[in-house]
This record gives structure tokens, C-alpha cells and sequence, in this order.
């Protein structure tokens, strides 16, 4: 067994499991990361492709090794994340068998089981928005992730994609409001911020399928539906079809001077090691005071001072042409300063992470006010 996080543990808050729902703006979607607080094993529900890099700083940050991405079926309106994710940390791809995409690892049936350290789901075949649809759900029957068959008050169209009114009522009914009425559903997507319900709230409220409709109301519901076709339809369906892979090999990240890493926040950040070995190659920019830079903490040899409160009237004394590593006591008001400089248009800066304290506590050496 791996050993537990700390950190991971922490923000599980002593329970046996960690649930983060993130989100993408751009197409609604939802991306659910859960996590065995004792074993520190994951897995990452529908990633989006264009928040790979968010998503992989969170399960850095939370030192969760992530056993598996899964899709709960074949989107037509985002690409997936999963190959980028399977190439970044080795996960598993899993999509229902039935989909016959390319790259997946994990195919999933009816009744498969994913497991996570201690924890499992089981997968549950919710067909009718797509054929392949699935919806996880958590060992416990507690939290169930339904994708597009149910979303909150609504589900998912049954117009394209081998949808089907019939299947979905039936898929809904038998499959997810038979759940415990207490089990709270997350769904695939919601546009106007609705993030979770209940078994118990879908049943009394679902304006398609609550509130004692039939299946001759749902189907005439869904039937009625006028729904414009998904624009990226063309784009995401082929790319879902291979996992998310690009067809062509992506472009190396832009300005490779250095391994940097976005963290959760967003911030590239560079860890002292790598500044330890080429120190030479990059100017290390001190936004401290000058008492702090003159005082007993040190600082790194040949460093810059400009303080944060005069860093942008005094941008044109920074080197044009080397990259910046910025630095400060902790690494906050670094931060700040690196946030800036990216406003500002320079693309080569990154922040030390942990700041001098960080530096020091690596074993990395401090110059004093004596050394001058
Ligand atoms: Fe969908």
C-alpha cells in the first residue's frame, strides 16, 4: 500500500475520502476527483482536454496517485483529458467497452468494478443519452456520478448520438432514482451553477421525470425538444474516439527554458533544485524589502533586488533577455510579482517555490550581509 498524503488526509478531513468537483467554464463541464484518504489512490471523473494542466497541479498538490480517468461516455461537446492524464501519470483510461474507442485501458461493463485503495464504484449501465452512457456509484450507494443521463432538474438529449427517450426513462427510473433517496448525484454538466442534488430532490422536482410524470409525458417531453446540434460536435466526437489523443504530436510547451509547473493556482513555479543547477542561466529576481534583503534571512547569491511595491515602475532594469525566477520570504509575494510580470507580457518567469525559506530549509546556500 502507498503511503497516505498528509496533505491528502487533511483535506479529506480525517474521512476515508476526498471528493473535489472541478469545472470548465467554457462547455459546462463537471470533473470529479475522488481520492482514498488512507491510501492516497484516485481516480478523475470526465477530465476536460484544455484543463489538463489544472488538474494535474491538484493531483500533484494532493499527492494522490491516480489509478484511472474515466469517461462516462463518448462527449460530443468537450474533448476528454484522459490520454493527456494517462500520459502524465501512467492512469488507467476507462470508457464503456461498448464505445470501441481507441486507447482505453479499462473497458467498462455493466457491473465492473474500479477500485481505489480502499474505496470502489460500481459502473452501471444508464444508456439513452448515449448508448454507452454510465453513471459510478460510490461503494456505499452515498454519492453517484450520473454524466449526462441525469443533470439537475433535467438529463441529457436523446437526439443524436444513438439517443433514445424510452432508454433514458428507463435508465433513470431503474438505475439512478432507485438509488437511496439520500444519495446525492453529481452530474456531467450544468450551465447556471447548479452542482449537486439527491435522489430524493430529482424524484419531487425533475420537471421532465418528477413529480409523478410517466414515461409516455417524459418521451413526449424529450420528443418535443428543439435543441441546436453541439458545435464542437465534429471536432470532439472523433477526438473522444481515440481517448482524447491528438491526432498530431502536440507542440512542446512554449518556452521550454525550464521545467516549470503550473500549480493549482495557476502559477508557474520552479522548485529549488532545479535554480541550485543553473543559477547561471537566469536572473533571480528578490521582490523582499531592502531590509530583508540586507538583514539576517540572506539571500541568493547574485540576486536582483527591486521591491514588489516598486517592481512595476521599475520594470525596465530587469534583463530583457533572461528568464526571471522570482523569490521572496515564503513565496507569496513572488507570487504576485510573477502574476504580474505574466500580465506584463514576459512569458519566461517562473516562482521559486517555497521561497527562501524553502531554498534553505533544500540545504541550498544564503549569502549574509557580511559576505559583501
Ligand atoms: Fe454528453
Amino acid at each position: 500500500m502507498l503511503s497516505a498524503s498528509p496533505l491528502l488526509s487533511a483535506a479529506a478531513g480525517g474521512a476515508p475520502l476526498l471528493v473535489r468537483q472541478l469545472f470548465d467554464a467554457p462547455t459546462g463541464t463537471f470533473t470529479y476527483l475522488l481520492a482514498d484518504g488512507a491510501s492516497a489512490e484516485g481516480v478523475l471523473i470526465d477530465p476536460v482536454f484544455e484543463q489538463h494542466e489544472r488538474d494535474l497541479a491538484l493531483v500533484r498538490e494532493l499527492g494522490i496517485q491516480l489509478v484511472a480517468c474515466l469517461d462516462t461516455h463518448a462527449h460530443a461537446d468537450h474533448v476528454t483529458g484522459s490520454w493527456l492524464m494517462h500520459q502524465a501519470s501512467g492512469s488507467a483510461i476507462g470508457l464503456a467497452a461498448s464505445a470501441r474507442a481507441e486507447n482505453v485501458t479499462l473497458p467498462l461493463d455493466d457491473g465492473s468494478r474500479v477500485s481505489f485503495g480502499a474505496r470502489w464504484l460500481e459502473v452501471r449501465s444508464t444508456p439513452g443519452h448515449t448508448d454507452g452512457c454510465l453513471t459510478f456509484v460510490l461503494d456505499d450507494q452515498r454519492l453517484a456520478f450520473t454524466g449526462d443521463a441525469l443533470l439537475v432538474r433535467g438529463c441529457g438529449r436523446c437526439d443524436f448520438q444513438q439517443g433514445d427517450a424510452r432508454t433514458l426513462w428507463r435508465s433513470i427510473t431503474g438505475r439512478i432514482l432507485s438509488l437511496p433517496d439520500a444519495c446525492l448525484l453529481y452530474p456531467g454538466h450544468d450551465y447556471t451553477g447548479r452542482g449537486v442534488t439527491s435522489v430524493a430532490e430529482e424524484k419531487a422536482f425533475n420537471a421532465r421525470l418528477g413529480g409523478g410524470a410517466t414515461e409516455r409525458d417524459f418521451v413526449g417531453h424529450m420528443e418535443a425538444m428543439r435543441l441546436p446540434h453541439p458545435h464542437r460536435i465534429a471536432e470532439a466526437l472523433p477526438a473522444n474516439l481515440r481517448s482524447g489523443r491528438p491526432r498530431q504530436p502536440q507542440p512542446a510547451a512554449a518556452a521550454p527554458w525550464a521545467p516549470v509547473r503550473l500549480s493549482y493556482a495557476g502559477l508557474p513555479e520552479l522548485p529549488p533544485e532545479w535554480l541550485a543547477e543553473h543559477l547561471e542561466a537566469v536572473t533571480v529576481l528578490d521582490v523582499r524589502s531592502r531590509e530583508e534583503f540586507e538583514g539576517p534571512d540572506g539571500r541568493i547569491a547574485s540576486s536582483l533586488l527591486i521591491p514588489l511595491p516598486e517592481l512595476e515602475a521599475r520594470a525596465s532594469e530587469l534583463p530583457a533577455a533572461a528568464p526571471l525566477v522570482l523569490v521572496c520570504h515564503s513565496g507569496s509575494r513572488s507570487a504576485l510579482a510573477t502574476q504580474q510580470l505574466l500580465k506584463a507580457g514576459r512569458s519566461a518567469v517562473a516562482n521559486l517555490r517555497g521561497g527562501l525559506r524553502g531554498w534553505r530549509d533544500a540545504g541550498f546556500p544564503l549569502e549574509g550581509p557580511t559576505s559583501d
